[in-house]
């Protein structure tokens, strides 16, 4: 399983649709400040899911939007779409290649595709759960990273051994299934306050 390919569209200082291929042996992308390089870990950590757009370095929802430039108007959306090679079949889904892709626009509407079929945040994060690769995994440390598993608290550091140990989807699993329990205990409760009623 390898990162094989990054479309970026829209996507902060990439206006126009840009193809990354990382063959095989790329292990660097070089530049001179300013010129996008962390602007292309910020996409891969966007179309994995981050949620959280101060950690991509913005203070609002379309930052992450191309916003113009002196010969070009901002977007109106932005695009990013992923490829993992999946021959290996560590991914636990039928298909070699697997393309992950998210569209934003303006007005905060947000899609995610899975091999270009409409999916959820959620359907997307249980296919990288114990790969390493998600958004909160540990295949992206950037900048100020190392210093926060080092420093932060023994629970968010566990997080990381647990993902790296293939734990993450169980404690995952284990969350899903209490409040699953918990909302048929409710709605035992609701249909024997009805039953009560009726009675
Ligand atoms: P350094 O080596 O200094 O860390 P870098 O190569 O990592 O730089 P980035 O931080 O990826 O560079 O890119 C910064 C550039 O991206 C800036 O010129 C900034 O104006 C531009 N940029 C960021 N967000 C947007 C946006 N929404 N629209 C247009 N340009 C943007």
């Amino acid at each position: 399983m390898y990162l094989k390919r990054l479309e970026l569209k829209g996507f902060k200082s990439f206006p126009n649709k840009t193809d990354i291929i990382f063959k095989e042996g790329v292990t660097a992308i070089v530049g001179p400040n300013g010129s996008g390089k962390s602007n292309v870990s910020d996409a891969v950590r966007w179309v994995l899911g981050e949620q959280s757009i101060k950690s991509l370095r913005g203070d609002k929802l379309e930052d992450v939007i191309f916003a113009g430039s002196d010969n070009q108007k901002p977007m109106n959306f932005c695009e990013v779409a992923l490829t993992i090679d999946n021959s290996d079949e560590k991914l636990n889904i039928d298909y070699s290649e697997v393309t992950i892709k998210r569209r934003a626009y303006r007005n905060g509407e947000s899609q995610f595709y899975l091999n270009n079929k409409n999916c959820r945040l959620k359907d997307i994060k249980e296919i990288l759960l114990d790969t390493g690769i998600g958004k909160d995994g540990y295949s992206i440390i950037e900048q100020g990273k190392v210093d926060e598993i080092l420093s932060n608290n023994p629970v968010n550091r566990r997080k990381v051994f647990d993902e790296a140990c293939g734990i993450s989807k169980y404690r995952y699993k284990k969350t899903e299934s209490e409040r699953n329990l918990r909302n048929t205990k409710e709605n035992l409760d609701r249909i024997n306050d009805i039953y009560v009623e009726i009675e």
